[in-house]
């Protein structure tokens, strides 16, 4: 289970990342809730490569963690009728672990998913240009003049990249994907309905305002919305009679102290600092992380996207920026007009 002030981490749990929420993972792009025009341009890219009987272009997906992009490459590959091999970047440590899973593990036509695609390194990174183009992976034996380079030619297959920002990538990497897709936060009606189904799938009895209510809590985010639903539905089995309504969803938020804007101790912590400590800002990410004690990465790819879509922070040439939203919200008195953008 998430610690109470991890409920809101947009990033899988171990326990998620191993079961992979398979009961409430759609499998299909019709279950799949939301995000249209990505579905519809994947529709035709699927039954265009089915038509022409080859692999699908690659594919990279890029949004903060949490919006579905897992669960896309693993909808691709039961669409597309084929097998799918999971890893990610920081797996892959040298050429020799790519070779062994494209050599062995793949055949024509599978998706191989990388997740973090952009902490691959970069001798793994390099090996890989020559596989999305041609399939072909070269491997270099020997040092000196003795070294020769071998070259085997593997499956025509689609590598599925996933990263939480594309600028993370480089420049040669990005460009050799053809198909390049922005996962975007969730409207509250996409994740009422995802909340919906979900409810379903759980057995569990919601009034409609009971499920909105958790919606306006999620910060649009599939993952966060399902793991809330089960801990409502905790609360609603032992104080409600099992029927998720907005009383109880209420309760249960205050007791997980997750306020009404869906922010929890974390990010009114994050928020408080840059009122408080840095006179709201603009403060550098690496000082706000040291400040909070948060890894930068987890504080730029998942605190922040959400605080910044949602209106409470601004990020600036100059650093972070709280808004007149924020120190409102904090209850706290905003400076004077120019100080915000
Ligand atoms: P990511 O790979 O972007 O971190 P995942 O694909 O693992 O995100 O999604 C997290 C969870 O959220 C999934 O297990 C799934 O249950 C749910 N989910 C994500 N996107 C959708 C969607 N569009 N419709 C329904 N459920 C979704």
């Amino acid at each position: 289970m998430p610690e109470k002030e991890n409920l809101l981490c947009s990033k899988a749990t171990a326990e998620e990342t191993k079961y992979m929420d398979r009961a409430l993972r759609p499998s299909s792009l019709d279950e799949f809730v939301g995000q249209q025009k990505l579905k519809d341009n994947l529709r035709v890219f699927i039954e265009a490569s089915k038509g022409r009987k080859e692999a699908l272009d690659h594919c990279l997906f890029y949004s903060p963690p949490g919006l579905g992009k897992t669960t896309l490459s693993h909808i691709l590959a039961r669409e597309m009728g084929v097998n799918i091999k999971v890893t990610s970047g920081p797996v892959l440590a040298k050429p020799g672990d790519l070779a062994a899973m494209l050599t062995t593990e793949l055949q024509e036509g599978d998706i191989l998913f990388i997740d973090e695609i952009h902490r691959l390194n970069a001798a793994v990174e390099e090996a890989l240009y020559p596989v999305m183009e041609d399939f072909l992976f070269f491997i270099s034996t020997g040092t000196g003049p003795g070294a020769t380079t071998l070259r085997l030619t593997v499956p025509r297959f689609t590598l599925v990249g996933a990263t939480t920002r594309s600028g993370l990538l480089t420049g040669p990497l990005r460009d050799r994907f053809g198909i390049v897709f922005n996962l975007g936060f969730y409207g509250r009606p996409e994740i009422v309905s995802i909340l919906e189904r979900s409810a379903r799938i759980l057995k569990t009895e919601a009034t409609p305002e009971g499920l909105a209510q958790i919606a306006d809590r999620s910060r649009g985010t599939p993952r966060i919305a399902n793991r809330l639903l089960k801990r409502v539905r905790d609360f609603a089995q032992v104080r409600a009679g099992g029927v998720i309504t907005p009383g109880v969803t209420m309760e249960a938020m205050d007791s997980l102290e997750i306020d009404k804007e869906g922010l929890d101790s974390l990010d009114r912590r994050l928020l408080l600092t840059v009122a408080e400590k840095f006179g709201g800002g603009p403060v550098g990410a690496e000082t706000l992380a040291v400040a909070v004690s948060e890894e930068l990465d987890t504080l730029t790819d998942v605190i922040e996207p959400f605080l910044m879509q949602s209106g409470f922070l601004q990020r600036t040439t100059r650093g972070r920026l709280l808004t007149r939203k924020a120190y409102l919200h904090l209850g706290l008195k905003a400076p004077a007009q120019e100080k915000f953008l």
